[in-house]
């Protein structure tokens, strides 16, 4: 596979307003080269916003870019040489697919037998070598996603900048589409930047994560770091589910697969609260419980159902514990 030796980019406080609307709010970040990036955030944080100046398609507000440490502010999107999948970027579809792979070589003048080659060697990356002859329009979904990740991969872009490309496939087909996808930024060490708003996706392919709110970035971390050392209520609720305690005026996050759930007098080591089981909900791989306990919020907790040793019922009286470190004290509410 092609190496990549470049590919490192710098925003510094970057900003985008439409109008008196701040979409983008003075955003600094780092992303390496080769990393996988993701941009995650509810709908309207500005996540397309920020891949759209950085692929050239956004005139800047203020702040600046820099690749590799040279300011590409003022490098028209063309000439940025930026891969990009995005959903309303559609295969061509009277081409066949060796030619809408070939197309980015072909248009900047490669000769014939290094197109081929190139070609061969995409379809290969993206496991479609029986298909080169083929119309996108004979394809399913996940294939043409893949086809748009050779056509963006041909002329081996420093970046590829993703924008929700799994958006249109349906679950299963998007975790299969997505472990391809990983397996090919391995293999070809571009540097990645992945808009999406699915959490799952995003914890499952990213090397690290930026949770944006507001234009703002929220948190920046890998997935482990984000999903076990939350800095705030926003992060915290966002990328998996959390239940907040409030002791001593600070306030925690508590994840409700950590939490231990047994009948009243019946938890190992000490209880922390004791409450009524309220509902009790089937998820196949696991069970969900809601608690009641007097005077809070009412508290999740997700138990494996494979491991329901007590026969718990709605209406019961439970204890509920969890160690020292499952409770994560936020910097702020
Ligand atoms: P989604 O997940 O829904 O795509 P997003 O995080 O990508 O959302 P953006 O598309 O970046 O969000 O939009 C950020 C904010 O900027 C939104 O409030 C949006 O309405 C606003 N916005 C985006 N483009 C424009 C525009 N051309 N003119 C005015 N406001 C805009």
């Amino acid at each position: 596979m092609t190496e990549v030796a470049k590919g490192g980019l710098s925003l510094s406080g970057l900003t985008k307003n439409f109008g008196n609307f701040v979409a983008v709010d003075n955003v600094d970040l780092e992303i390496r080269r080769g990393e996988f990036l993701t941009l995650l955030g509810p709908s309207g944080s500005g996540k397309t916003t920020l891949l759209m100046m950085i692929a050239g398609f956004l005139d800047i507000s203020a702040g600046d870019i820099l690749l590799d440490g040279t300011s590409i502010r003022e490098v028209p999107a063309d000439k940025r040489n930026f891969g990009m999948v995005f959903q309303g970027y559609a295969l061509f579809p009277h081409m066949t697919v060796r030619q809408n792979v070939g197309y980015a070589l072909d248009v900047r003048g490669r000769p014939k037998a290094e197109i081929k080659a190139r070609v061969d060697e995409m379809l290969d990356l993206v496991q479609l070598q029986d298909f080169g002859h083929r119309k996108p329009g004979q394809l399913s979904g996940g294939q043409q996603q893949r086809v748009a990740l050779a056509r963006a991969l041909s002329f081996a872009p420093p970046v590829l900048l993703l924008d929700e490309p799994l958006g249109a496939l349906d679950k299963k087909l998007r975790i299969e589409v997505q472990a391809q996808l990983k397996e090919i930024h391995r293999r070809v060490g571009t540097t990645f930047i992945y808009v999406t708003h699915d959490q799952e996706e995003a914890l499952s392919m990213s090397d690290r994560i930026v949770i944006m709110q507001n234009g703002r970035v929220e948190q920046l971390g890998t997935p482990t770091e984000l999903y076990e050392r939350p800095r705030t209520r926003f992060a915290a609720g966002f990328l998996g589910k959390s239940n907040f305690l409030i002791e001593g005026g600070a306030t925690y996050t508590l994840r409700p697969e950590k939490i231990d759930l047994a009948p009243k007098g019946h938890i190992n080591g000490a209880a922390r609260l004791t409450g009524t089981i309220r509902s009790i909900t089937y998820l196949g791989s696991m069970r969900k419980y809601m608690i009641n306990v007097e005077g809070r919020d009412d508290i999740e907790v997700d138990v494996d159902s494979w491991r329901n040793p007590h026969e718990l019922n709605e209406g019961q009286q439970v204890d509920l514990g969890w160690s020292d470190q499952a409770a994560v004290k936020l910097d702020e509410d």
